[in-house]
């Protein structure tokens, strides 16, 4: 199959998916508009990803379909009953098979582009959103593949973190880029943040554009912006450096960078 999303598109209903997500979220509706914008949207409108939501509220007991309770052991806010999370879960495998399944948690494994590149080859993931004060821990324990956080702060709940893992995941997946766009040297791919970029116009407020990329020396440019990408690493995340994997050329730019 070619790399061309719109072939996909030809395609949808008569090849399987490449990445089947399912979703676990008290807010279904949250992911609505963001799984219809631009690239995701074409690549769940081609059929290449299909997004599939479960309510716990749905499998929850009662009248009033009650999916909290407070903590044992006291303390302030709700915690989300195991009963309703473990009985969509249960549903959604029984209906359409086991998938790799992912906890939101700001506990989590710190959720990176490593993370993202491997969560695009696996095709069946799951993505169980918590709220209030979190999901009773035998959901952790039980259900969770993986617990991944998407950064060191709270959010109120696990929706916008999956939509973060969605769309890093999904654009990794091969047909939904546009052949324009490249995964290959952006930030993080090379344990590396990217080289800075510039377009049109060539003078903005005072500000041109460095000599060498007009300068039609590809040779040349594709060295500066390793030196760049090196330079921009070394100084805003020098945490990075010392795991990227570097060439011999590389390693004397560095060696320079540091002198400087
Ligand atoms: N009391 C919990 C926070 C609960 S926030 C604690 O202190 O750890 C409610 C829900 O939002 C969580 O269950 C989780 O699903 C989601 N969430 C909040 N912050 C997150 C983060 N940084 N990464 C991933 N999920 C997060």
């Amino acid at each position: 199959m070619s790399d061309d999303p719109l072939d996909a598109k030809d395609a949808a209903g008569t090849t399987p998916p490449r990445l089947v997500i399912e979703i676990i979220t008290l807010f279904p509706e949250v992911f609505t508009s963001f799984l219809q914008a631009s690239l995701l949207g074409k690549a769940v409108a081609s059929g290449l990803i299909t997004v599939e939501r479960t309510n716990p509220r749905d499998f929850a007991p009662g009248r009033h379909r009650q999916v909290d309770d407070s903590p044992y052991g006291g303390g302030p806010g709700m915690v989300l009953r195991p009963e309703p999370v473990a009985a969509a879960i249960d549903d959604v495998e029984n209906r359409r098979g086991r998938a790799h399944r992912l906890l939101l948690a700001p506990s989590g494994r710190l959720f990176d582009q490593k993370c993202a590149a491997d969560l695009a080859t696996r095709g069946r993931i799951m993505l169980i959103c918590g709220r209030y004060e979190g999901v009773d821990e035998r959901i952790a324990e039980l259900y969770a593949d993986e617990s991944v956080s998407i950064g060191d702060y709270v959010l109120a709940g696990g929706e916008v973190a999956a939509a973060a893992v969605i769309e890093a995941t999904a654009r990794l997946v091969p047909g939904v880029l546009g052949c324009g766009e490249s995964v290959v040297e952006e930030s993080f791919s090379g344990g590396r943040l990217e080289f800075p970029q510039w377009t049109r116009p060539p003078l903005f407020r005072g500000l041109g554009v460095p000599e060498v990329l007009l300068s039609g020396n590809h040779a040349e440019v594709a060295r500066w912006r390793r030196r760049e990408a090196l330079q921009r690493t070394l100084s805003r995340r020098p945490d990075l450096i010392e795991r990227c994997p570097l060439t011999e050329e590389e390693r004397a730019m560095l060696a320079d960078l540091e002198r400087i």
